[in-house]
């Protein structure tokens, strides 16, 4: 017999379950309310509008209604908004925004994906300045159109998240003077503060005045005021600090939220109506790994639950076993993808869980190639088990390849020994023979088995100050180029000659350029009788750009004597 099945929202949930039910069943009746203009545009691509990579608006737009209908015998309505769902009756009550009539529409089976919508706080003095958000096709067309013809170049952006970061950088892109405001000390927290640094590095070093550990008190006319006294000029303000799930509808309808606010669902995204089912950023998910309900508002896990509510309405178990949440981002000349746990996500939640992470900065593909590039990778795990708990990657190169193996192997239960073992495609224009997942492997492998010890970049700065005995194995005129305060210079081609100008009496802390030299001279060391000796994981390279970012804008001492960045 076939069902009337009716879907709250056009974009990535609504419209991936539309077409999959369609798939399942030509006789269905599936219609689909979009409150807005347009059904199914690209959200991920409407930053990209601001530089003009995407050119026009209207290519931000993949589908319309006349497509749906003459493609996959979809009744989409735009400008349709569903204003009340009455359970008992198995109805609900849309209204057309254009003319303000109401009707009423049954439904055998009801699916919201009502998506999130931007958050925006009511700080004092809002109302005196131009502020956007971001969500659709017209609020990215508004920015864009008042933006372009301004004779001053000022914006603020405020939030480092996913969303500040790309308007941001499109905006820099299109000639703006754009400040980037993160109240937090860090944008972006997918990523760790370490690796993050990166990433700071990369939007100063383009010009974006980012500001990070300082919060909006204010506004003043067409004025940012910090909670540090900074004041902003800003002639338009894009608020980017985050989502909330649009749950209105589902409240107003007695439908249960979760503890995060978000509505709640079982393992085949029903809500507590059997009929009534939700995906998308509306909903809150199981966290694979965290073992805790959280929100993840990405499209990928919108799409796939989708695709599983339109199976499970047509008999098909879907019991999805959780996410594990993996992302990427572009940041002009860089990329950053991470998956699974970081370790402030560990330290938030007071997981427990012992782990251990492992920094490398291997090649991408074999050096002589054009355009190698460095990956800079941290890989988490699981201490002693070594089940991988996530990694983070950030580089001018592929990073996301390193970061979906990662995630693989996280949602198959995989060990550091495994990503050691794993085989993965080679030629020299692609990776290098060992690629950098087994690299990471490697070293994840042999610190469990503890054969060497290793300190952190983000440990440097104390070693410094206590005068700590640091080696600095690279050659001399690398050296000389730029090193640690203080270090030592024995190169490990010179080390077997010069053993006796190492210290036995005290801690050695060795480094090299990335920490590969060094974990060879520490183990040499180590069979040559010295003890307490620890490798600074990913070395100079991976000290200068964590300690970058913070030097060129605080007044604290500087620990090297120049930076090494390649
Ligand atoms: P949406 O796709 O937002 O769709 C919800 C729709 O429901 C909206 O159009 C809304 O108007 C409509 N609606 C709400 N209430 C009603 C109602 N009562 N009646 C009718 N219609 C209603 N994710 C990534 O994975 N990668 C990225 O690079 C990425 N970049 C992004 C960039 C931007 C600028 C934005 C805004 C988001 C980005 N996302 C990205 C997030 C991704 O777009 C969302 O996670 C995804 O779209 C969520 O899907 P959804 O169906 O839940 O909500």
């Amino acid at each position: 017999m076939s069902k009337k099945i009716l879907i709250v929202g056009g974009v990535a949930g609504g419209a991936s379950a539309a077409a999959r039910l369609r798939r399942h069943s030509e006789d269905d009746q599936v219609i689909m309310f979009e409150k807005g203009p347009h059904v199914s545009f690209s959200n991920c691509c409407l930053p990209y509008h601001l530089s003009g990579i995407v050119e026009s608006a209207e290519n931000l737009v993949l589908m319309n209604p006349e497509k749906f209908l003459k493609m996959y015998k979809i009744d989409a309505r735009v400008n349709n908004e569903v204003v009340s769902i009455d359970r008992e009756q198995k109805e609900v009550r849309v209204k057309n925004v254009l003319t303000n009539g109401e009707y009423i529409e049954t439904y055998d089976k009801l699916i919201l994906s009502p998506g999130a919508k931007p958050i925006v706080p009511p700080i004092p003095g809002i109302e005196n300045v131009n502020v956007f958000s971001i969500r659709n096709v017209v609020d990215i067309d508004k920015l864009n159109k008042f933006v372009k013809p301004m004779t001053s170049k000022n914006i603020s952006v405020i939030g480092g998240g996913f969303i500040g970061v790309e308007v941001a950088e499109n905006l820099k892109e299109a000639g703006f003077n754009v400040s980037l405001i993160e109240a937090m000390p860090q944008i972006m927290r997918p990523f760790d503060y370490d690796m993050v640094q990166i990433l700071h590095k990369v939007l100063h070093d383009h010009g974006v005045n980012l500001i990070v550990g300082d919060k909006v008190s204010a506004f003043e006319n067409n004025k940012v005021i910090l909670e540090s006294g900074k004041t902003i000029e800003s002639d338009a303000v894009v608020m980017a600090i985050g989502v909330a799930p649009e749950t209105d509808l589902a409240v107003a309808a007695g439908l249960e939220l979760g503890a995060t606010g978000a509505i709640k669902t079982d393992q085949n995204y029903r809500t507590t109506d059997k009929d009534i089912y939700a995906v998308g950023d509306a909903i809150e998910v199981y966290h694979a790994l965290t073992k805790t309900q959280t929100k993840l508002s990405l499209a990928g896990p919108a799409q796939k639950q989708a695709r599983g509510v339109a199976d499970h309405i047509n008999g098909k178990n879907v019991l999805n076993r959780g996410v594990v949440g993996s992302s990427v981002i572009q940041v002009f000349d860089y990329n950053g993808a991470s998956t699974g746990l970081n370790e402030s996500l560990i330290e938030t939640l007071n997981l427990d869980l012992k782990y251990d992470t492992v920094k490398i900065i291997p090649g991408d593909k074999v050096g002589l190639m054009p355009k190698a590039e460095s990956v800079h990778f941290k890989l988490l795990y699981e201490v002693p088990t070594g089940r991988v708990l996530g990694a983070q990657a950030i580089g001018k190169g592929n990073v996301d390849k390193r970061i979906d193996v990662i995630a693989t192997a996280i949602k198959l239960g995989a060990s550091v020994d495994d990503l050691r073992d794993l085989e993965l495609c080679y030629a020299p224009p692609f990776g290098t023979a060992k690629d950098v997942v087994n690299y990471a492997g490697y070293v994840a492998s042999n610190l469990l088995s503890g054969s060497f010890e290793q300190v952190h970049v983000s440990d440097v700065r104390k070693l410094v100050e206590s005068d700590a005995c640091i080696i600095d194995v690279r050659e001399e005129v690398e050296y000389k180029q730029g090193h640690i305060s203080g270090a030592i210079n024995i190169p490990l081609s010179e080390m077997r000659e010069r053993i006796g100008e190492i210290p036995t009496d005290e801690p050695l802390y060795v480094h090299c350029r990335s920490g590969q030299r060094s974990y060879n001279a520490v183990l040499a060391l180590q069979h040559l009788g010295f003890k307490r000796l620890y490798n600074i994981s990913s070395g100079f390279m991976g000290l200068s750009f964590h300690e970058y970012f913070n030097d060129q804008t605080t007044n604290r001492n500087i620990i090297v004597t120049d930076y090494n960045f390649k």
